[in-house]
């Protein structure tokens, strides 16, 4: 199935009139692209363990929009715009978490019921335009004994709000197809290309019904690296069966930024590496989940009217280990290296 679009990349235009600059970038031989934008990362430091610095992980890297997946609840929300939101260059979004303590109470987020926070998310989320959905993270060390239960508050909450639900996949309980059941058109899995059993193909390596009526009803597969959340068999398997991600996001965090993640262009380079065309991964990274974000007229495009939102790549001949986070390496010829952004007015060197 034909999950990705169009985009065309790399045709020469005429401009349809003369410019005045006052500043010329030479980009020659670079790929300039929409911003980057990472649907799925953890960038609030000061209040989560597993949190890293925005810029770090954006405009240093080539991403300038990061989208924080989960890390903060409505608890600690104020301190969310404070210290991570405020001190940033990247523009930050995110996935409130159903969970009031959100990722700062450490993992077991969802495990007591009392503890989520369906009306006042949803209040605050209208209320926020940062926050552009809900996040629950659906996997058996997360919800313990509660099941699927989490995510009845969870879509309850992000139906009232209006907004697109992003839910963590991983070990059961609760089982995939029951959380798949549970997903409207323009609800978001993350991790969906994991290595782990109970995944989206079967152990006869068969995609299972569930995800199929999901993809047909219009829910969307992100990846979501992470730590433990990617596996090149799983991707092959997809391949085979023509499952394509919508999103290719990173999960970056602080246990797997030295590896298996490092950045999303190395991320991207994983799929160019597994044969993925360079014009579907561009647009899995910035016209796709610009949509899923509802502003698709403002981010993840270069069209005119939208925000000047530009990342410079260069696609480097260089020999490159890949490694997913089943542990197993590829080698490839080539990658993606994040050269120059230019948003909020500025243009900034990546490192
Ligand atoms: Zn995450």
């Amino acid at each position: 199935m034909g999950l990705y679009e169009k985009q065309q990349v790399g045709e020469k235009q005429p401009l349809p009139y003369p410019i005045e600059a006052n500043e010329t970038i030479n980009a020659e031989g670079c790929l300039i692209t929409p911003g980057l934008i990472d649907l799925h990362a953890h960038v609030f430091p000061t209040q989560t363990f597993l949190g890293v610095e925005a810029d770090r992980v954006g405009v240093e890297q080539g991403v300038t929009t990061v989208v924080d997946a989960g890390s903060t609840g409505i608890w600690a929300f104020d301190a969310f715009l404070e210290e991570a939101v405020r001190p940033s260059v990247t523009r930050i979004l995110a996935f409130l978490n159903i969970s009031g303590d959100g990722l700062c109470k450490g993992g077991g987020e969802l495990g007591d019921m009392s503890r989520l926070t369906p009306r006042e998310a949803a209040a605050l989320i209208r209320e926020q335009p940062l926050l552009r959905g809900i996040k629950a993270r659906m996997s058996s060390s997360v919800v313990k004994h509660n099941g699927i239960r989490p995510l009845h508050v969870a879509k309850e909450a992000a139906r009232e709000a209006g907004v697109p639900m992003m839910v963590h996949i991983g070990n059961a309980p609760p089982r995939l197809a029951e959380v798949l059941a549970l997903l409207d058109r323009g609800d978001v899995v993350t991790h969906a290309f994991h290595g782990k059993a109970g995944g989206m193909f079967d152990e006869g390596g068969e995609l299972i019904a569930e995800a199929q009526d999901a993809l047909d009803r219009g829910v969307l597969f992100d990846i979501g690296h992470g730590e433990s959340s990617f596996s090149f068999r799983t991707l092959r398997l997809a391949q085979e069966k023509g499952v394509a991600p919508h999103v290719i996001s990173t999960d970056v965090h602080r246990r797997n930024l030295d590896g298996p993640v490092h950045s999303l262009t190395h991320t991207l380079t994983k799929f160019l590496a597994n044969g993925y065309p360079l014009e579907a991964i561009v647009a899995a990274c910035t016209s796709a989940p610009a949509r899923i974000l509802g502003m698709e007229n403002e981010i993840g495009t270069l069209k005119p009217g939208a925000c000047a939102d530009v990342t410079i790549l260069q696609l480097r001949k260089e020999p490159t280990r890949l490694t997913d986070c089943e542990k197993e390496t590829i080698e490839t010829s080539e990658r993606l290296v994040a050269h120059q952004v230019i948003t909020s007015g500025k243009v900034l060197t990546c490192k």
